[in-house]
C-alpha cells in the first residue's frame, strides 16, 4: 500500500529560540524575526455576514463592529498604497465577514488595481450576490475568486449555514466563471458528521464544472469557542474519504509557500479530471512558510490569524500620521509575528476575535 503523507514545511528558526534581533528593519521587505517575508495582504472589509455557519457564528449573529470604526474607502486606498509601494506586498485578498456586503468593494478593488507594481487581487466570498457583481468586479480589476461552499446537498447546506441559500451560491459560482475568473476555487470546511459524504459529492461537482476544490481543516476560530481537537476532520480523513471514489496522485509541481497540498484527480476513462487541494492548517501547519499580513475591517494589523495582539493603524490614519509613521508601525507589528499558531501546544490560547472579525 502506498502511504501518502502531507508535506510539513519547517520554521527557519526554532520557535523557542529567542534569536538575536533588534528593531524591525526600516526598509526592504516586510520581514519577521524568523526570516519570513510577508507579501500577501488579507484585507477584511466587514465583520458582517449573511450566513450563520455553525463553525463560525452563533445563530443570532454577533455584535457587529460600529460603522464609524470601519475603515473608509480612502483610508483603505491609502493603506493599500503603502503596503504595495513601500512594504513589498504583491498580492491582496479581500475577505470579511462577507466582503460582498461592503458596497465599496468595487472601488477598493479598483484602488488596488491602479497600484504599481500591480498586485494580484483576489476575493474570498460566500457567493451570495456574486451573480450581480462578478462582471463589475472583473472590470474593476479583480483577478481571482474563492467561493466558500461546504456541501452541494441543499439540506446539509441549510443545516450548516442556517440559511437555505445553496441555489444562490451555485448561481454566484457560475457567474464568477462566466466573468472570466480563472481558476474559480471552492473553499470547503467539512462538517464532522456529514463531511465524509459531502466532500465526495463536492469534488464531483467541482470537477464537472471546472472549479478547483480546496478542503480546509477546521480551526479554533469560532465565536463560541466550541472547537475541540479530534472532533473535526483532518486532511488525512479527507483523503481517506476521497480515495475509494477517485484516483489521487500528489501534484508534482513545487508547492512554494502555498498552504494547499495539491492532488491530481482522475475519475477514469472519459470522466472529468482536475485537482483538489488539502489545507491541513491544524494537523500539518505551514506557518514556517507563512507570507501573510492581515488588516481587519477596523484598521488593526494582525501578524497572524492567531495573534493575540493587534496594532492600530486606524488611529494613526485619523490623527494625521504620515506614510513613514504608518509604514514603521506596520513593520514593527510584523517583526513580532509569532512562529506559528500554536494550536497543538498545551498552552494554546484562542484569539478573542472570531474568524468573521479577523478575515480568513
Ligand atoms: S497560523 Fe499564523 S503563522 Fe501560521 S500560516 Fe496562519 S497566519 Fe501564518
Amino acid at each position: 500500500m502506498t502511504v501518502i503523507a502531507l508535506g510539513v514545511p519547517t520554521v527557519r528558526r526554532p520557535a523557542d529560540d529567542p534569536g538575536v534581533h533588534g528593531p524591525a528593519p526600516a526598509t526592504g521587505p516586510l520581514v519577521d524575526t524568523y526570516g519570513r517575508v510577508a507579501t500577501d495582504l488579507r484585507v477584511s472589509l466587514t465583520d458582517r455576514c449573511n450566513l450563520r455557519c455553525n463553525y463560525c457564528m452563533p445563530a443570532e449573529g454577533l455584535d457587529w463592529l460600529p460603522r464609524e470604526d470601519l475603515l473608509q474607502p480612502d483610508e483603505l486606498a491609502r493603506l493599500l498604497r503603502i503596503a504595495v509601494t513601500r512594504l513589498g506586498i504583491t498580492s491582496v485578498r479581500f475577505t470579511g465577514g462577507e466582503p460582498l456586503l461592503a458596497r465599496h468593494l468595487e472601488d477598493v478593488v479598483a484602488a488596488a488595481a491602479v497600484l504599481r507594481p500591480r498586485p494580484e487581487i483576489s476575493l474570498t466570498t460566500n457567493g451570495l450576490g456574486l451573480e450581480r457583481r462578478a462582471a463589475a468586479l472583473a472590470r474593476a480589476g479583480l483577478d481571482r475568486v474563492n467561493v466558500s461552499l461546504d456541501t452541494v446537498d441543499r439540506d446539509h447546506f441549510a443545516a450548516i449555514t442556517r440559511r437555505d441559500r445553496l441555489p444562490d451560491v451555485l448561481t454566484g459560482l457560475a457567474a464568477a466563471k462566466a466573468a472570466g475568473f480563472e481558476p474559480v476555487k471552492v473553499n470547503a470546511v467539512l462538517d464532522p458528521v456529514t463531511g465524509r459524504h459531502d466532500v465526495v459529492e463536492l469534488l464531483r461537482f467541482c470537477l464537472e464544472h471546472g472549479y478547483q476544490l480546496r478542503v480546509i481543516e477546521q480551526m479554533p476560530l469560532d465565536a463560541g469557542h466550541q472547537w475541540r481537537r479530534g472532533a473535526s476532520l483532518s486532511g488525512e480523513d479527507v483523503l481517506a474519504a476521497l480515495r475509494p471514489h477517485f484516483r489521487l496522485r500528489p501534484d508534482p509541481a513545487p508547492r512554494g509557500s502555498a498552504p494547499a497540498e495539491l492532488w491530481l484527480v482522475d475519475t477514469g476513462p472519459g470522466g472529468p479530471s482536475g485537482k483538489v487541494g488539502i489545507i491541513a492548517s491544524v494537523s500539518h501547519p505551514f506557518c514556517g512558510d507563512c507570507d501573510r499580513t492581515r488588516l481587519t475591517a477596523d484598521g488593526q494589523i494582525r501578524s497572524c490569524l492567531f495573534a493575540t495582539e493587534e496594532t492600530d493603524l486606524r488611529g494613526l490614519l485619523r490623527t494625521g500620521a504620515d506614510d513613514d509613521a504608518i509604514e514603521a508601525t506596520w513593520r514593527a507589528a510584523m517583526w513580532g509575528k509569532p512562529a506559528g499558531h500554536g494550536i497543538n501546544d498545551p498552552d494554546f490560547i484562542q484569539p478573542a476575535r472570531p474568524m468573521s472579525a479577523i478575515g480568513g
